[in-house]
């Protein structure tokens, strides 16, 4: 069995099951669970509790020690002050698997929280596959098991379903078990001390009972472990999940504009999307989609067919369509004259097919039939309102055959209330969803599609540049020695030592220096002020472009006189002299990073200057980030077309700044102790980039430690 639900097999398909607090008293949890385990349970349960001879009819043990025989989970339900002590009773006892459904952890404050830390080493000690504490408990239908204090069981099915609340999981399954939706196994997480996300993912995508994989997350523990295992498991598994509620905002400090606009919730964005996981806003649509993705095949084009009766319901149809990444499918030459003979006059016969009101089984087959068969048809929505001359009952069953038989999806909305009820039931078993609103039925349809470019992504490796690695911490530990986490123009070379380029310049402490630093460069210069106290250097004057050789000696003079008008205690470290580099035929982009407690380096692309911050246009990827990636976050921000050469510019040089961000993935991947960094702008030419800007935050215990 083990190979079923990868490790945890004794999790949800245990022979016999102890309940560690198991009491008879009306109302209580511990009667609850073992009540739910006696109702459906296939295995054995044994009521452990010192004040009982049994327990609702079954011999009660006062010790999870003088039970006889294996036991492969224990259901703690004990009081919290007693319950890591139980569970150390049950690690020592040999039970590999523990559900701690007790409250009082980490949800509680610092006394919870340090049980909690206990709880954690005791499942480390033995060894434990933990669930909880602060859990519902678990269920899984192959066994009957319900392991859980919730009203009801789940119907059996194929979908596994985790959720971060329990009281989640009590409204879902009262409203699943009405509309027939089953489950394979299900979990509330609880406060996921020691199993979390990840594991079940890991799980459920190696076992064969479990279709769609779907998940209520308030966070996910660790960003990066999750991305990995979830990469894997939807090559053939999908994922389906609703991600709710705020993290925590962050330990560093999120300081700079970009830094804003890098929150964590983007970082779930970003994550949740390259891990494959179909990410959905709300109950209706996660359900929605569970349903068409375990009972549907995945449509081999995205080119939909409409079948209809009803005019309007059409047309709200195509809109939806529209709206979605599918398309109207435009039919054969021989779908087209084969509709035609088959239709009358009136009909449509082009997509959508409007058989009118008065089709009656027969034609409506026919229309389907024929527009499943035209190999331009992916997947197919019918639709019906309720005329004199349709049965729900008889159309059900011919849209349940017709899909069978050829095999492409199809979403039904057959319009109507309760004349709807036994024909829902019939494509119900068929797998096959009914919805009242033409959109959510396309909706379905579309997370097939996005679901079947998932499993067909190739994960491609990160590359690897040449890169100074060594110069690149030097620069670092500059901030160390300065007793500053922060960064500015200062640290440019830490950019050129990972091979970004950025033009010549040199930190000049004295007009003396400047004058002869501006000498070694030809032409105009741009000088700029350089202080870790003074983040938006041309906020206040701060920066001066186009400053000809014999302006360089007043304006370095100029520079600092601004800023000690500015902050009178500013640390100035002197003044950039910097190359000019050509603005009229680039464009400013932003290339930078944020720090996700919980995804960890987050990537961002955007146009940069002022842009970045009025028009939020901006790209962000969990790094490190593939080749592919990294031209994605390029070609996915609306103002995309400027870079291509929009009104006549010369195109930007697109593949310049794809090697830029990668570049700067392998530094912020190597330098963890770096929190946030940004090149702004990163100039982008016709012919390569330039980084004139960076500002960036250094955790200097970090750096010591790496
Ligand atoms: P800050 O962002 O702190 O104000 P920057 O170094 O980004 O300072 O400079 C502000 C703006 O000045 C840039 O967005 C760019 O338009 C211009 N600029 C800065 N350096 C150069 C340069 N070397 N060549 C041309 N323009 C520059
Ligand atoms: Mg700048």
């Amino acid at each position: 069995m083990d190979e079923n639900t990868g490790g945890l097999a004794g999790l949800f398909a245990p022979e016999r099951v102890a309940v560690i607090g198991a009491t008879e008293s009306e109302g209580s949890i511990g009667r609850a669970i073992t009540q739910n385990l006696q109702a459906d349970f296939a295995g054995e349960t044994v009521p452990v509790n010192p004040n009982y001879d049994d327990v609702l009819g079954l011999k009660c043990y006062p010790d999870i020690d003088d039970v006889p025989g294996e036991l492969n989970l224990a259901v703690v339900v004990v009081p919290p002050k007693i319950a890591v002590e139980a569970v150390r009773q049950c690690g020592e006892a040999g039970v590999r698997n523990v559900v701690v459904i007790t409250a009082g952890f980490g949800e509680t404050g610092s006394e919870g929280a340090s049980r909690e830390q206990e709880l954690t080493e005791v499942a480390a000690e033995y060894d434990l596959n933990l669930v909880g504490p602060n859990s519902l408990g678990v269920m899984s239908t192959p066994t009957g098991l319900n392991a859980t204090f919730g009203p009801e069981n789940a119907l059996s099915g194929s979908i596994s379903f985790m959720s971060q609340s329990g009281a989640f999981i009590t409204a879902v399954l009262d409203w699943a078990n009405d509309e027939g939706i089953g489950f394979k196994d299900v979990v509330s997480l609880g406060n996921k001390a020691v199993l979390d996300e990840t594991d079940f993912v890991e799980a459920w995508g190696d076992d064969p009972d479990t279709d769609v994989i779907l998940g209520y997350l308030e966070g996910v523990e660790d960003g990066a472990e999750f991305i990995e295992s979830a990469r894997r498991v939807t090559d053939d598994t999908p994922i389906v999940m609703v991600k709710s509620g705020r993290t925590e905002a962050g330990a560093q400090a999120v300081s700079s504009h970009t830094g804003t606009l890098a929150g964590s919730e983007q970082a779930y964005e970003a994550g949740l999307e390259q891990a494959g996981v179909l990410r959905v806003e709300n109950v209706q649509e996660l359900f929605d989609f569970a349903q068409i993705l375990s009972g549907q095949p995945i449509p081999e084009s995205d080119d939909v067919a409409i079948v209809t009766n009803a005019g309007g319901p059409g047309v709200m149809t195509t809109d939806a369509v529209g709206d979605s990444n599918l398309s109207l499918a435009s039919f054969s030459d021989e779908t087209l004259s084969e509709l035609s003979e088959a239709m009358p006059e009136e009909a449509n016969i082009y997509n959508p097919i409007d058989a009118i009101g008065d089709a009656d089984i027969e034609r409506f087959e026919r229309a389907l039939d024929i527009a499943l068969a035209d190999e331009n048809v992916g997947c197919a929505v019918v639709l019906s309102a309720p005329t004199a001359v349709i049965d729900f009952d008889d159309l059900s069953e011919v849209i349940t055959d017709l899909q069978a038989e050829h095999g492409k999806p199809i979403a039904s909305v057959l319009m109507g209330g309760e004349s709807t009820e036994s024909a829902r039931e019939v494509l119900r078993e068929g797998g096959i969803p009914n919805y009242f609103d033409p959109a959510r039925a396309v909706r379905s349809l579309d997370s097939l599609s996005r679901y079947r470019e998932i499993s067909q992504r190739e994960y491609e490796a990160p590359e690897k540049f040449d890169v100074d690695r060594e110069r690149a911490r030097e620069v670092l530990e500059r901030a160390e020695e300065r007793g500053d986490n922060r960064l500015g123009v200062e640290a440019m070379d830490l950019l050129s030592a990972y091979g970004i380029p950025t033009p010549e310049g040199t930190i000049a402490e004295d007009p003396e220096q400047a004058v002869a630093a501006a000498q070694d460069i030809e032409g105009d210069v741009v000088m700029k002020i350089v202080s870790p106290d003074i983040l938006h250097k041309s906020d206040i004057g701060g920066v001066k472009v186009g400053v000809s050789p014999e302006d360089v000696y007043d304006a370095f003079e100029d520079l600092v006189t601004r800023a000690r008008n500015y902050q009178p205690d500013a640390d100035i470290l002197g003044v950039q002299v910097q190359e000019m580099v050509d603005l009229d035929s680039g464009t400013e982009t932003i290339i930078g990073m944020n720090r996700d407690p919980q995804f960890g380096p987050l990537l961002l692309f955007g146009l940069g200057g002022i842009f970045v911050e009025v028009l939020e246009d901006t790209e962000t990827r969990v790094a490190p980030v593939s080749e592919r990636e990294a031209t994605e976050m390029v070609d996915g921000i609306r103002s995309a077309p400027l870079l291509r050469g929009a009104r006549g510019r010369d195109p930007a040089d697109r593949e310049a700044i794809v090697e830029s961000l990668q570049r700067l993935s392998q530094l912020v991947t190597d330098f963890p102790a770096i929190l946030e960094l940004d090149v702004n702008p990163l100039v982008a030419g016709p012919d390569g980039v330039q980084a004139v800007d960076v500002r960036l935050t250094v955790d200097t215990d970090e750096l010591e430690e790496s």
